[in-house]
């Protein structure tokens, strides 16, 4: 019998976690990523650092030793590599899930490899693959980038900076510190959820003009070799040559609802689920991950959203037990 107890959608770090728990309880189980192991983390920026202690990034109970307080992204990789190892976890790399279909009591599941039958399925898809849109003329040039990578590519450039948040704060500060020319556009009046660490770097860097922030503005057009920024003093156009659109991600929608995910009639879009044991409206599905906040991506982050593996776990061996 080729039927496997749970098959895993994504294995970045909740994917894993998934995992190593359907493997403690003895089920049966594959992860399928479509990009490298964690993905995801593969593809932040070089030097990041996490704003959470590694403790709390720790998953299947696996210590995680960093002698920062927080850990960078290469300790990241090394850590979800090695557990990956240690507990030898089933996983296809480079394999894309693209459906979902329940069919008897079961879920076929078809990938760009192959096809695969199911009880369970789990969908830990996250958000980082689809940028938030700017929705302005210009938008679809090169110059215009949705993910940063390395700050020494933009010395002596000229970039304009968009939102308010972490990766934003981020992106001005390092690209700065590496001779960028640094302009910041923010929608609103004052700067957003940044790092308590971070925040006081860019508040002075912008009191003494080292970065330029233009506040309650938005970019309205992007073009060759200059932008419009329309501020409330009125439309400024400046010389320019990236855009570093950090307006955020979200989830694949479309892929939900293909399978039959229900989502929230509101801006939010939740996936609906139960949140004790995260089963979807389709029984025998669940989400686990940053994919349960919908368009709300910050609520879930790694440290409160590993339990979700041990609440399927749970659910799906209660089932089989109240079966036999
Ligand atoms: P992901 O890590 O995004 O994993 C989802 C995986 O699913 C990906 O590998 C993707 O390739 C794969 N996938 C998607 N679709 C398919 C498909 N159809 N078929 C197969 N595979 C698929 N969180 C923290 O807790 N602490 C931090 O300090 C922190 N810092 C962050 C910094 C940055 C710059 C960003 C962007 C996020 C940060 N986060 C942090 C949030 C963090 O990304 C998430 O908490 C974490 O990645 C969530 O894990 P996940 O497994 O739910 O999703």
């Amino acid at each position: 019998n080729n039927t496997l107890d749970i098959l895993i959608v994504g294995g970045g770090p909740i994917g894993l976690a998934c995992g190593l728990e359907a493997k403690k309880a003895g089920l049966t189980y594959l992860i399928v990523e479509k990009g490298t192991l964690v993905n995801s983390l593969f593809n932040y920026p070089l030097h990041m650092t996490f704003f959470s202690t590694s403790d709390r990034l720790e998953i299947g109970g696996y210590p995680f030793p960093s002698i920062h307080a927080k850990p960078n992204r290469n300790e990241a990789l090394e850590y979800y590599r090695r557990v990956a190892d240690t507990g030898a976890l089933n996983i296809n790399l480079f394999e894309e899930v693209t459906e979902i279909v329940p069919e008897d009591g079961l879920y076929l599941i078809s990938t760009s490899k192959g096809r695969y039958r199911a009880r369970h399925v789990i969908i830990a898809t996250g958000f980082y693959d689809i940028p938030n849109r700017l929705g302005i003329p210009g938008e679809e040039l090169d110059k215009v980038r949705h993910y940063y990578y390395d700050p020494h590519f933009y010395y002596k450039q000229k970039v304009v900076v968009i939102g308010a948040n972490n990766s934003s704060a981020d992106v001005a500060l390092e690209t700065w510190r590496k001779g960028a020319e640094v302009t910041m556009v923010v929608r609103d009046g004052e700067l957003g959820r940044i790092k308590y660490w971070t925040k006081p770097d860019l508040e002075n860097r912008i009191a003494e003009g080292c970065i330029k922030a233009y506040f309650k503005s938005r970019l309205t057009e992007v073009r060759e070799t200059e932008v419009d920024i329309q501020t409330p003093e009125g439309k400024v156009t400046i010389a320019n040559d990236y855009v570093m659109a950090m307006t955020g991600y979200q989830p694949n929608f479309a892929f939900l609802e293909k399978v039959g995910v229900k989502l929230s009639d509101d801006i939010y879009r939740h996936p609906f689920h139960n949140p004790e044991t995260m089963e979807t409206n389709m029984p025998g599905l669940y989400l686990a991950g940053v994919v349960c906040g919908g368009m709300e991506t910050h609520i879930w982050f790694i440290e409160n959203s590993r339990e979700h593996a041990v609440k399927i776990v749970k659910h799906i061996v209660g089932e089989q037990q109240a079966k036999t």
